[in-house]
């Protein structure tokens, strides 16, 4: 288990991940493990922070000591902020799993509800109930597991502290129970409901009935199901074309007598969960989720969040305040301190609609990170522009390589790996003005065909291996007064010599400069 974290001098704060009721969410590293945690900013000045609220949430996340919740790391106090520290999830939001169309392989949608059914009997078990499930607070990590987050308005059963009778959760996912407060003391049952509309949303894109209905009038024909049929045609369940086990358990979930509806264990032991239990490459189907929805948002150009934290303002206000600017008599109210970065102005985030950066002021300058080492301003940003931008070139040609071969499980986490030693190993910070800094994978890589590309004595094992590894186009140009193929007569070797490799190198190198460059202009 990590250690606890109790204070923002351990960590380093990036990227802003995800935005919710409460606050904003950053990656963090810890300093010194160089491990990546999730880091929730709470704004303790806002009028909507509920105080009360966040100590549960707290209380019961840190009393969770489960894979398939996210593991709770420390919080404290700083500047008007409350920071709630978590492990990182790497691979996004289920949420975002559906932005390139829905789910539609049972396989995949039973394997994820499975361990959203671990985590809600363990949970249940406990006397906690989550209370707000959906797609935004399923997590997905790179290694294929899935997690449940945000246990903000979640409850103890057990404890004097808990609001038991107030209605929580999210429209289309609420149980008729919980919109009319009758749960008859089987509150936790309210997450199975939540639990199938999750399953529904996976399948279909989204939760039932956010199709047909606003939210209020959704609230109020859920709470009109009395039959345990009405929700169920309602939503047009026999119509959905899915498989008679996965009809039965959504049955099953939607069940409107909270005391009849299934538990969590109970549905653990049905046959639409069950039937996948012997299936080896449950990670891999998950992985190619995150895969898949990298490929549509670069299709799509969907930019990712690039805020970048920067320490809060109050200080400098103060300053402000007593008169020790005069220069300045701009009042910055800053919740989070956004910096927005070039790609986030020319595409605004998706996900998180209003800019916390509250100003007195008409126009609210944006102000440069400060980042806690004194390095080049300018080196940083073309870190954060490059290395994404590799990031990108890995990503589509691994799954141009996916795509063509039936890859093994083994072999995909092979070359996942890969992908991460590459882009470690390129350093984008080498001065691209200076010659003598090279990148270094690119070099190697470099050595490596220029090693394979040398004459060799034909049917040697060398002129094997050359065949094997090197490019068609290269191996072609190598195997000397050898017809190719397609019949034609391959180019000399001479002509591929060292510069070819080169250029390579310098190609790419060239690219990636030449499209930061278009980026600052
Ligand atoms: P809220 O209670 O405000 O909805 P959440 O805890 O759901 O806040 O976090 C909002 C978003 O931040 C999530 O939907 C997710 O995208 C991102 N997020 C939250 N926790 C983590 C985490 N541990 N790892 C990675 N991303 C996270
Ligand atoms: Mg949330």
């Amino acid at each position: 288990m990590l250690g606890r974290i109790t204070s923002a001098d351990e960590l380093e704060v990036c990227e802003e991940v995800g935005r919710g009721a409460f606050g904003v969410v950053y990656r963090g590293v810890v300093k010194e493990t160089n491990k990546q945690v999730a880091i929730k900013q709470i704004d303790l000045e806002s009028d909507q922070t509920d105080l009360f609220e966040i100590n549960k949430e707290i209380q019961i996340i840190s009393e969770c000591q489960l894979s398939q919740i996210t593991q709770y790391l420390g919080c404290f106090v700083k500047r008007y902020q409350l920071w709630i520290i978590m492990e990182f999830v790497d691979g996004g939001s289920l949420f975002e799993m559906l932005r390139p169309g829905p789910i539609k392989d049972e396989t995949v949608v039973s394997i994820i509800i499975k361990e959203m059914l671990i985590a809600l009997d363990y949970l249940h078990n406990q006397g906690k109930i989550h209370r707000d499930l959906k797609s935004q607070n399923v997590l997905l990590s790179k290694q294929g597991e899935i997690k449940l987050t945000d246990f903000g308005v979640s409850a103890q059963l057990s404890s004097s502290f808990s609001r038991r009778n107030t209605t929580v959760g999210t429209p289309y996912w609420m149980a008729p129970e919980v919109i009319l407060n009758n749960s008859g003391g089987h509150s936790f049952k309210a997450d199975i409901w939540s639990l199938g509309c999750c399953a529904y949303e996976v399948y279909n894109g989204k939760p039932p009935l956010q199709n047909k209905f606003p939210p209020m009038k959704a609230l109020q024909r859920i709470s009109s199901c009395y039959r345990n049929n009405d929700f169920i045609d309602m939503i047009g369940l026999s119509e959905l074309g899915i498989s008679s086990l996965f009809n039965d358990f959504l049955t099953k979930c939607f069940i409107v007598d909270p005391r009849d509806r299934y538990s969590a264990s109970k549905l653990l032991n049905h046959k639409f969960i069950t039937q996948y239990d012997k299936l080896t490459d449950k990670a891999k189907k998950v992985k190619k989720l995150i895969t898949n929805k990298q490929l549509n948002d670069l299709e799509n150009h969907v930019v990712k969040n690039h805020n970048f934290y920067v320490p809060t303002e109050i200080v400098r206000n103060q300053q402000k305040w007593n008169g020790q600017d005069e220069n300045d008599n701009r009042i910055e109210f800053d919740i989070s301190s956004i910096e927005y970065d070039r790609d986030s102005l020319s595409s605004p985030p998706l996900e998180s609609p209003s800019s916390s950066k509250k100003s007195m002021t008409p126009e609210s300058p944006i102000e440069k990170s400060t980042k806690p080492k004194d390095s080049d301003p300018k080196q940083d940003v073309l870190i954060k522009i490059l290395k994404p931008e590799f990031n990108k070139v890995l990503n589509k040609s691994f799954h141009k390589l996916e795509t063509r071969n039936n890859l093994s499980t083994k072999e995909y986490d092979q070359i996942v790996n890969l992908n991460e030693v590459i882009l470690n190993l390129v350093s984008f910070n080498a001065n691209y003005n200076d010659d003598n800094k090279k990148i270094l994978v690119f070099q190697y890589l470099k050595y490596m065909l220029k090693e394979l590309g040398k004459e060799s004595e034909p049917e040697s094992a060398k002129s094997i291996l050359q065949k094997l590894i090197l490019p068609s186009s290269f191996s072609k140009a190598s195997s000397i007064n050898q017809k190719d193929e397609h019949g034609e007569a391959s180019s000399n070797y001479n002509s591929l010599k060292v510069s070819k490799f080169d250029e390579i190198e310098k190609s790419l190198f060239e690219a990636w400069v030449n499209k930061t460059r278009e980026k600052w202009a």
